[in-house]
């Protein structure tokens, strides 16, 4: 059920802590931890810890859970002294998503061309 933790999906383990994560900062419904494959000098993942498979959803099931994660962008931004920083939420294979539990990349640290890749 959406909200609901998933067995077989790694950032509900990582909001559990059974798989490991280098995380940067924790609210009471957010988690920010560095993206193992870093894109950037600073490459941060902001997720709500409930299970909702991709920001649209998560916007639809829980707009106030959607709004807290993107206050947590701009946290994560301030901590990293980011002047310039994109966030990105992949939506759908095509578009990168390989991991289907809602997530804001917060890529900063270099310049970020546009349009992107
Ligand atoms: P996306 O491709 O938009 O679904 O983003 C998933 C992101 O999760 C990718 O940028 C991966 O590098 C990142 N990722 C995968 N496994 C881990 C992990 N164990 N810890 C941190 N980031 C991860
Ligand atoms: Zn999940």
């Amino acid at each position: 059920m959406s909200g609901e933790p998933q067995d077989d999906c790694l950032f509900c383990k990582i909001v559990e802590g059974h798989v490991p994560a280098t995380i940067v900062r924790e609210t009471e419904t957010t988690l920010a931890f560095r993206d193992i494959n870093p894109q950037a000098p600073t490459h941060i993942l902001v997720i709500p810890k409930a299970h909702h498979v991709d920001a649209a959803t998560l916007a639809a099931e829980a707009p106030q859970l959607a709004a807290d994660v993107l206050r947590e962008t701009q946290a994560v931004a301030d901590e990293e002294k980011l002047e310039s920083y994109r966030v990105v939420f992949n939506t759908g294979s095509g578009a990168g998503q390989t991991v289907w539990h809602a997530h804001a990349h917060v890529l900063g640290g270099r310049g970020l061309h546009w349009p992107p890749g």
